[in-house]
């Protein structure tokens, strides 16, 4: 039996490359569905560089994108916030390109409270939202504002909810940890996610695919998340077992997906 899709939107890493690599079958497999005329679109977490960075990557890998054809968990963010919350004032903890991102999307960034000291209890007027991604230069002085904001009422968004990254050798802390750390000090809890597996993420790409949920796939490696958030938006949903899940685990799930495949390149095959 093979199954009407239209739109696919691929997980990046573990799915179509890992590290500096295409994963077997994923080059071929997303030419092969293109050629079908299948739209296809690409979602990552990391919040870290811009989209333009990851199509040049897929590009480099032999798989032709452009820009539009990737959306971040930042993307998301700023993208749903400009609808939702244009008006507020945010403070970020996060790198410099989710500013700019931010700013892209007409959002208006804080600076950092330079003339208080971050040893003490800082006047946080003026900071209407706190908004808390991968962050690598985190200090003391990004925990004790966002910490302050918060205990004043500020929103408490996150572009995703990551506890670590893989790295080669291991991993290191990710978004997750800060908003650990945040929500066990204030009491608070987030008030929206924009990452997987939020259902933002999913609205935004299928918008972008163009094409009804039912005609749509996600394919994915993580089941708790690439492989929940396509089915809770009523997708057909794939996992490859080339990144974080096994095929022992993938039909364990009490709603297993509709495909379990060694790689992309199995998918070409089973869908029409
Ligand atoms: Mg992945």
């Amino acid at each position: 039996m093979s199954y009407p899709v239209d739109g696919i939107v691929f997980d990046l890493d573990g799915t179509v490359y890992l590290g500096n690599a295409a994963l077997p079958g994923s080059v071929d497999g997303i030419a092969e569905l293109r050629r079908r005329g299948k739209k296809t679109l690409f979602v990552t977490n990391k919040p870290l560089e811009p989209r333009e960075a990851y199509a040049a990557k897929l590009i480099r890998l032999g798989i032709p994108a452009e820009p539009d054809d990737v959306i971040t968990s930042a993307y998301v963010l700023g993208h749903h916030l400009a609808r939702v919350h244009p008006e507020l004032r945010y403070y970020v903890i996060g790198e410099e390109s989710l500013r700019q991102e931010l700013r892209g999307h007409g959002l208006t960034i804080v600076d950092e409270l330079w003339d208080q000291d971050e040893k003490e209890v800082l006047d946080v007027t003026g900071i209407d939202a706190v908004i808390v991604a991968f962050d690598r230069t985190l200090d003391y002085r990004k925990l004790n504002t966002a910490y302050q904001a918060l205990l004043q009422g500020a929103y408490f968004f996150a572009t995703n909810a990551d506890k670590a990254c893989p790295m080669p050798g291991g991993s290191i802390p990710d978004a997750g940890a800060t908003i650990a750390a945040l929500e066990q000090i204030t009491g608070r809890t987030l008030d929206l996610l924009a990452g997987k597996p939020s259902a933002i993420i999913m609205e935004v790409a299928l918008a972008r695919l163009g094409c009804p949920a039912a005609r749509a796939m996600m394919v994915g490696d993580r089941l708790e998340t690439d492989m929940l958030m396509g089915r809770q938006a009523g997708m057909l949903t794939a996992a490859v077992l080339t990144g974080a899940a096994t095929r022992t685990e993938a039909e364990a799930l009490a709603h297993p997906p509709t495909f379990i495949l060694d790689n992309i390149g199995a998918l070409p095959s089973l869908i029409d």
